[in-house]
């Protein structure tokens, strides 16, 4: 946790630098105001969250009349952790329900790090004594099923994959969903693919996966896998996603990859769904819940 801590430390320092130079600097005038607003867009936070931000902590400032560093910089944590939702209920649906396994539906565009997030999340179940179980899904990304299996030999859980290239990403998540129940394991994850540039076909191949999972069970979660470091790009790619599928939790990847630690909260105002779940790195131990303190605390310490 320790090591986590750190890195999202460094991925979001940059932010709270440029804030506490401005803080510090005394007599926030209404440049040091405008300062800080750039600041705050920079990191992602987006204009709306920001402009909402700067004006309250500009009413506490004028209010309360206080300055200094110490006493502002607790506002704006106060004032960062209201937006950020620490209330949101951030678990990861990985109980059996009733006599089926939890299902869990891994969606996001190609490179984003969803086949390497679905290695990781097994891994923090196995973790926690879940039985798991992979679906390949993404089939029409040759090495994809591979880079999954490998994952779940390196994790120690089964991989239902197709045994050709192109197969129906509907029918190999049926089989795994359907492996899962007959193998009364506790949580299926499958893999899926995404192919931005046919949003039509992106759209019927994922209302398709679902309706054909959901004549055997339910789907407990959806996990939207969003690149950290695209930004305000990956915002309009969310929007697509949740349009085609129920999104009930995100995934940022590559947040160590990314000082605009602010997209955190642009895309759960923009999705109103929680960020649950951070990619800290490339390794098998860099995934890990979202905490909200400790994310404001690194952006402003
Ligand atoms: P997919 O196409 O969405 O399944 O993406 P992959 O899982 O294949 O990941 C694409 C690349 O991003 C790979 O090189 C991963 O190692 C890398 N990656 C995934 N998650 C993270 C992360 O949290 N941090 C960093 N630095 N790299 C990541």
């Amino acid at each position: 946790l320790q090591r986590l801590r750190a890195r999202l430390a460094r991925s979001n320092s940059a932010l709270g630098k440029g804030l506490l130079a401005l803080l510090s600097r005394g007599g926030l005038d209404e440049e040091a105001w405008e300062e800080v607003e750039d600041t705050l867009i920079a990191s992602d936070l987006g204009v709306e969250a920001t402009t909402e931000l700067v004006d309250s902590l500009r009413r506490r400032v004028s209010v309360e009349g206080a300055t200094d560093e110490a006493t502002v910089r607790g506002w704006l944590k106060e004032e960062l952790l209201a937006l950020v939702q620490p209330g949101l209920d951030r678990r990861i649906a990985s109980s059996r329900v009733g006599d089926r396994p939890a299902v869990i539906l891994v969606v996001g565009v190609n490179g984003t790090g969803k086949t390497t997030t679905v290695g990781k999340l097994a891994r923090v179940l196995v973790a926690e004594d879940r039985d798991v179980l992979l679906g390949a899904a993404d089939t029409f990304r040759a090495a994809a099923a591979d880079q999954l299996a490998t994952w779940g030999d390196r994790v120690g859980v089964p991989t239902v994959r197709s045994d050709r290239d192109g197969a129906d990403p509907a029918a190999v998540a049926f089989d795994a969903v359907k492996a899962g129940i007959e193998e009364e394991v506790d949580v299926v994850i499958i893999d899926t693919a995404g192919r931005l540039h046919n949003k039509v076909g992106l759209m019927d191949e994922l209302g398709k996966v679902k309706r054909v999972i959901e004549k055997q069970s339910e789907i407990d979660e959806v996990l939207l896998v969003l690149d950290a470091t695209t930004g305000q790009n990956g915002l309009q790619q969310a929007k697509v996603f949740s349009e085609a599928v129920n999104v009930t939790g995100i995934v940022l990847s590559k947040l160590d990859g990314t000082a605009k630690g602010g997209i955190v909260v642009a895309v759960q105002r923009q999705l109103g769904v929680p960020v649950k779940l951070v990619g800290l790195g490339e390794g098998p131990d860099d995934l890990a819940p979202f905490d909200p303190e400790a994310f404001v605390d690194a952006i402003v310490d």
